[in-house]
């Protein structure tokens, strides 16, 4: 790909570049960040530092978003890796967690810098909340860019933006099924419109190594309303993604191994380490609909999660608490159950399922 060339490093320079944004030969020059700075984790070149981002005090109390930067002995990428938007999606975190200390991160061997944020959603981790911050009841990942005089969730966001996102090449935010998501593992890749960023975006994607992609193509272009985190990146030119594994609260080691993985072969992709990076060989390419609940009552799912179904396939039960069925709930097309609820507790509004309909793989 004409937009995967290494920068060219001359003599002693040391120069940051994303093969993505910089492919022309670059003259000798000063290091561009001989120390890398996120809220108060310093590290100079070839160092890991642990500190916090502080998110102010306003309406609302402030509170800290922990963060590692580990800045490479040699240049490179920027790439950042959040993940607790929804602080009960634990593979997720515990991913991040898992990456601080694996040996393909150290400082030593990496070019180029990560900034690992592992849990975004303190007070949703802390007190069991699915989906929000209890603080504002707002999700953590629909608030971007920020704004400095809102709540908590969009003080927050504003502190990512500047800190994280404004300062690194690209951004991976992972994510799984919550605690009523019973979720089988997949990325999204999304259509900005610039096809030099989405064909190496799509890299990213293939290189990441779930076989099952989401086409996301309705989200906002303009950077002032980019609302969810991958957004903010990729409206500021800066390809990145989301992917998602694990379900339903228990960890399973697998779950965690598959996202802490990706991140290192998306690593190998951007020539941060020497990882041989495979793309996946078939991927399955799928548009997603949500089937939401017009009622209240206790929900029975059907199949299981990543079924392929029917359209007018029965997928779920809704009954009363007095064990009278209400409705039965069935598939709106055919398409493969990307999650399904997974707990009895149902209102009208709620997600039921998420329906994956295979498409084309796009050009
Ligand atoms: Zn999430």
């Amino acid at each position: 790909m004409t937009n995967r060339k290494p920068a060219v490093i001359l003599a002693a320079a040391m120069i940051v570049a994303s093969g993505f944004s910089r492919t022309e030969t670059v003259r000798a020059q000063a290091d561009a960040h001989p120390a890398f700075t996120v809220g108060t984790a310093a590290a100079q070149r070839g160092q890991k530092a642990y500190g916090v981002m502080h998110v102010p005090a306003g309406v609302d109390a402030g509170y800290d978003i922990p963060v590692v930067v580990i800045h490479g002995a040699r240049p490179g990428p920027v790439l950042a890796v959040v993940s607790g938007a929804h602080g009960t999606e634990y593979a997720s975190i515990l991913s991040v967690e898992a990456l601080i200390d694996n040996p393909s991160t150290a400082p030593a061997t990496l070019s180029g810098t990560l900034i690992l944020v592992p849990l975004v959603n303190v007070p949703s981790f802390e007190r069991l909340t699915p989906h929000v911050n209890p603080n504002d009841n707002k999700s953590m990942n629909s608030r971007y860019p920020g704004d400095l005089n809102g709540t908590q969730t969009d003080r927050a966001s504003a502190v990512i933006t500047k800190e994280v996102v404004e300062q690194c090449d690209h951004l991976i935010d992972l994510h799984g099924g919550d605690l009523d998501e019973n979720l089988r593992p997949y990325s999204y890749w999304t259509v900005t419109g610039n096809a030099k960023q989405d064909e190496f975006s799509r890299g990213m994607v293939l290189a990441f190594g779930l076989d099952h992609i989401i086409i996301s193509r309705e989200r906002p272009k303009d950077p002032r309303a980019s609302r969810f985190l991958e957004n903010t990146a990729s409206t500021r030119g800066k390809p990145s993604f989301t992917a998602e594994a694990g379900r339903s609260g228990p960890v399973d080691a697998g779950d965690v191994t598959m996202l802490s993985d990706g991140v290192l072969n998306v690593m190998g992709y951007l020539k941060m380490t020497g990882r041989a990076a495979t793309p996946v060989a078939k991927p399955v390419w799928v548009e997603v609909t949500s089937i939401a609940s017009d009622y209240n009552g206790v929900f029975f799912p059907q199949v299981p999660r990543d079924a392929h179904v029917a359209k007018g396939a029965t997928i779920g039960l809704v009954k009363d608490v007095l064990n009278r069925q209400i409705a039965e709930i069935t598939s709106t097309d055919a398409g493969i159950i990307m999650f399904i609820r997974a707990l009895p507790s149902l209102k009208k509004g709620d997600t039921i399922a998420s329906l994956g309909v295979i498409t084309q793989e796009p050009k």
